[in-house]
């Protein structure tokens, strides 16, 4: 049993049962045990690789994506550069040196990142070293705010519900023993119109940090842009979309509390009605790179690096390939309603 385990059963003990999101928080998040906080889990020797570890290209695109953005909005300095759960700070550190494209926009960037791990946030520095550190959005100076955030909507707690013939019943996590095991709640009050068995997922969190980006870029100006695996209503999922993975490979999500990442996917819909007013397109992610001269790049860098040009094309492959990251991860782009769309976006529903 994980010394999270051993927490979590006595909690569950004491209190009963606790929310799928509950259980997510503390697995993802608990300060001496949580899975963000005891470790680096990126690369190879980690659980997941994301796209920024893959190839310096995915970065370089975001970088030109900015750039363009700020060169649009009249080259506004200072402005907030800011990322959600950078990571090991690859994406950014490969985008600021892509965006020296457009001189001017590294002087005028204040560079913002909000990162619970401790460990994480070392390596942020390393790669970042005028980088500063948020615990929210709240604390970020007023101004301009062009935001990235890859792949951490995901990591966020989710809750989760079931329709039944007694009404909707929240998904939670409960003991037999003293094994975790899945439980629903009693009915929650309120009725339940939908089909016995239809499923729906929140999380209050995301749309909370949802909200307060969509309040700020309208009232300062901005961009955001949120990468992520994830859904629109045509190819919504038959169920629950929580899952955990250990050294590379999906695993039990109750097994081993606190040793495992977990993730569910985005629904992008939902993710863009919590960005009203903002106007958002939302594209798939190999459509976008290859929007933003994606090609390009990988031509340019294997004519200067002929010795890894497999590697590059390989990584072109994982990055935009339809059954690979191409169409599962999507790009969502939020900007103030009026204005015309960011680049790579300019004619996506
Ligand atoms: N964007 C990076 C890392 C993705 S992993 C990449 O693409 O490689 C998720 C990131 O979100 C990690 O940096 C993790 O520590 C951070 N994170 C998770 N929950 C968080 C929270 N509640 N607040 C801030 N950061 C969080």
């Amino acid at each position: 049993m994980t010394d999270l385990a051993g927490i979590l059963c006595a909690q569950i003990r004491a209190g009963g049962p606790i929310s799928v999101a509950d259980y997510m928080a503390h697995c993802l998040g608990h300060p001496q045990h949580g899975y963000y906080i005891t470790r680096d889990p990126l690369g190879a020797a980690g659980d997941f690789t994301t796209a920024p570890e893959i190839s310096q290209m995915f970065g370089e695109m975001i970088g030109l994506w900015l750039a363009q953005v700020w060169l649009d909005a009249g080259r506004p300095a200072p402005f907030r550069l800011v990322e959600l759960g950078p990571g090991r700070g690859t994406c950014m550190a490969d985008a600021l040196r892509a965006a020296r494209a457009a001189p001017g926009f590294a002087e005028a960037a204040d560079l913002w990142l909000v990162e619970t791990s401790p460990r994480l946030r070392d390596e942020q520095a390393r790669r970042l070293p005028s980088a500063q550190w948020a615990e929210s959005l709240d604390d970020v100076p007023d101004g301009p705010t062009m935001l990235i955030a890859n792949e951490f909507l995901d990591a966020l707690p989710v809750r989760q519900f079931l329709a039944t013939a007694a009404g909707w019943r929240e998904k939670q996590v409960g003991l037999d023993g003293d094994a975790l095991i899945w439980g629903l709640s009693p009915p929650l009050p309120g009725g339940c119109d939908a089909r016995e068995g239809s499923w729906r997922e929140e999380s209050p969190m995301a749309e909370r940090i949802a909200r307060d980006i969509a309040g700020r870029i309208d009232r300062q100006g901005g961009a955001a842009l949120f990468i992520d695996y994830g859904y629109r209503a045509a190819d919504r999922p038959p169920g629950f979309t929580l899952q955990a993975l250990l050294r590379h490979a999906p695993a039990d999500p109750l097994a081993e509390p606190g040793a495992a990442d977990l993730t569910w996917l985005i629904d992008f819909d939902r993710l863009t009605e919590s960005l009203a007013p903002l106007a958002t397109a939302c594209a798939p992610q190999g459509a976008f790179l290859a929007r933003l001269g994606i090609g390009q790049r990988v031509a340019a860098l294997a004519a200067a690096k002929p010795d890894e040009a497999e590697t590059i094309a390989d990584a072109l492959e994982r990055l935009t390939a339809a059954e690979q990251m191409g169409t599962l991860f999507k790009t969502l782009a939020a900007w103030p309603a009026g204005q015309p769309a960011p680049p790579g976006f300019e004619e996506v529903p």
